[in-house]
């Protein structure tokens, strides 16, 4: 059995989409706020598509994330490599425990903002009915239950391949780094110690497609 060329280009597009979903919307929408007045389509896509790359549902994302920038590369930071191993944070960095009291001045009030979010409360009710309504739609649409493996299982791997090295091999040595290739497999997330040293930067290079994309919409 081997994949068509539309498949192919099916499953590499939709994995652009979860990169999108992972790098734009739950990192730099959701968790930093970076584009305001951000609107409900762009907050759909970003839901829908993360569902689907298996990022885990937004909010807690947001909220681990916060703790990842505020105790960066200590024992306390949930993402930490040094710390809690390399395995662990490629493997299960959605997975990591967050606590509430954690979150402190800016980042409470940006925490109950997205609580109030009646799309993210959607997502955390309903995550795996969007994935199980997507595979529905994959096996009505096309027939093939190979379908789950392009459409979904595939471009959510290649996700986790790329993306998830931003928790461990991106603060290897305990610190952050600046990795072009990551950059450009990431949408923009491999120029990760600009970002730690300057997280409210809405573009973190020439090459942050992400930031460029938010510079373009939010104007
Ligand atoms: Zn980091
Ligand atoms: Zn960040």
């Amino acid at each position: 059995m081997y994949a068509s060329i539309s498949q192919w280009v099916a499953c590499l597009v939709l994995w652009q989409c979860m990169t999108i979903a992972g790098t734009l919307g739950y990192h730099r929408v959701f968790s930093h706020g970076h584009w305001k007045d951000c609107p409900a389509w762009a907050r759909s896509f970003f839901v829908l598509f993360g569902s689907l790359g298996f990022i885990g549902p937004a909010i807690p994302f947001a909220a681990v994330h916060h703790e990842h920038h505020r105790y960066t590369d200590t024992d306390k930071d949930p993402h930490s490599a040094q710390f809690k191993g390399h395995f662990w944070t490629y493997v299960t960095p959605q997975l990591a425990p967050f606590s509430l009291k954690y979150l402190v001045g800016d980042g409470k009030k940006h925490f109950r903002k997205l609580i109030k979010d009646p799309i993210l409360g959607f997502q955390e009710r309903y995550y795996w009915f969007i994935v199980l309504g997507w595979i529905v739609l994959l096996l009505l649409t096309t027939g093939d239950l190979y379908s789950i493996i392009w459409g979904l299982l595939a471009p959510a791997g290649l996700l986790k391949l790329f993306s998830n090295l931003l928790f461990g091999y991106s603060h290897r040595g305990g610190k952050p780094h600046n990795d072009f290739w990551l950059g450009l497999l990431t949408a923009g997330e491999g120029f990760h110690k600009e970002h730690h040293d300057r997280p409210w930067e809405v573009r973190n290079h020439k090459w942050d497609i992400s930031g460029k994309i938010i510079q373009i919409f939010s104007k």
